[in-house]
């Protein structure tokens, strides 16, 4: 993603903390996008990115800024895979991380921020109790708290999502982007992004309708965006499979609100059971490793098209945002042969 840097906050001769995240598949889903009543859809596939998600270019960018700043150790609270990026983001700089994660976090995700070497912590509750002890702890021991838009940088690195899409439909913007909403900076830094392109003069085209997915079980923007409201109440009690969704009170949700009505987009709420067929169909009939939040877009896709939101010859881009091995449990096994 670092070939975008004349677009990033890099000083001249800054070298960035990479892993080669970034350039992930843009790829056109046919059968898949036929079956469900599209002749234009097509996904970017993030899960390829190293660590297994879109959180890599986050991490990057703000491990790259706060390293050349001086920064050694750091503090992140996570729904899952921004801890496994921060882990690994942080080994390849020679810093330190503790990482604040819910106990109930899929146990592949945690596996990952182990491997990477970082120090997990986990906690009864949602991210938003783990951002109340990372900050505690950044407090007492002077490391830098990494919780989302809290520091300038990971917002910058989600920006490259915007740049690399219009590059590779040839600075022609799709007409709506659906995007799986936990804390919003993938929706805020690509609504940064094409905004950016537009005054470099690279992109002409309207802006895409923005629609923000989220799980029934932890909606807090879908509530807000449908009772017109211009800021989001905690959600009580989230819950869903897409551990990257349950994030019941986004510090983003202003923003992201106003992006979405700028945009005439909207804001949708899929069941997880939803989420985990369309998720299921799009990983076996199509061969990408859907994430539940990639299969909750999927959902959304389908019932906006039912409620004609969106037309069927519309170029529609939805994102799977992680792989979807970090999600799932071994698997039984047939017996040898022999
Ligand atoms: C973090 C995450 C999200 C939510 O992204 P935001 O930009 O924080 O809204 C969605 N999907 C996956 C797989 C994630 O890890």
């Amino acid at each position: 993603m670092w070939r975008y840097r004349s677009f990033m906050p890099l000083a001249p001769n800054e070298e960035p903390v990479t892993l080669g995240e970034g350039d992930t598949a843009l790829l056109r889903l046919e059968r898949l996008g036929g079956q469900l009543g599209f002749t234009n859809l097509w996904v970017k596939d993030e899960g390829t990115n190293p660590t297994g998600s879109f959180k890599a270019r986050g991490l990057s960018a703000a491990i790259t800024r706060a390293t050349a700043a001086g920064a050694t150790r750091f503090t992140i609270p996570t729904a899952g895979n921004a801890g496994v990026a921060s882990a690994a983001y942080c080994a390849r700089a020679g810093a330190s991380v503790r990482v604040y994660a819910p106990r109930t976090t899929p146990t592949p995700i945690l596996a990952q921020i182990r491997t990477f070497g970082a120090e997990l912590i986990l906690l009864d509750g949602h991210i938003g109790d783990c951002g109340k002890a990372s900050r505690a702890w950044a407090a007492e021991s002077g490391a830098l708290d990494l919780s989302t838009l809290r520091e300038p940088y990971r917002i910058e690195g989600k920006k490259t999502l915007g740049l690399e899409l219009a590059l590779q439909f040839s600075w022609e913007l799709p007409e709506v982007i659906l995007y799986p909403t936990g804390g919003g900076t993938g929706l805020i830094g690509m609504w940064k992004a094409f905004h950016e392109l537009r005054e470099a003069g690279w992109v002409a085209s309207p802006m895409p309708r923005f629609y923000s997915v989220q799980s029934t079980g932890c909606a807090p923007v879908v509530k807000a965006f449908e009772s017109g409201a211009e800021a989001s109440e905690p959600w009580p009690d989230p819950w869903t499979l897409a551990s990257g969704l349950r994030v019941p009170g986004p510090l983003g949700d202003k923003l992201m609100l106003k992006i979405l009505r700028e945009s005439s987009g909207g804001a949708i709420a899929v069941t997880d059971e939803a989420m985990a067929e369309l998720a299921d169909r799009g990983t076996r009939g199509e061969g990408v490793d859907w994430s539940p939040e990639g299969g909750a877009v999927l959902a959304a896709a389908v019932q906006l098209r039912e409620r004609g939101e969106i037309g069927a010859g519309e170029r529609v881009v939805v994102f799977n945002t992680g792989a979807g091995w970090l999600y799932r449990e071994p698997v039984d096994l047939p017996e040898a042969a022999n």
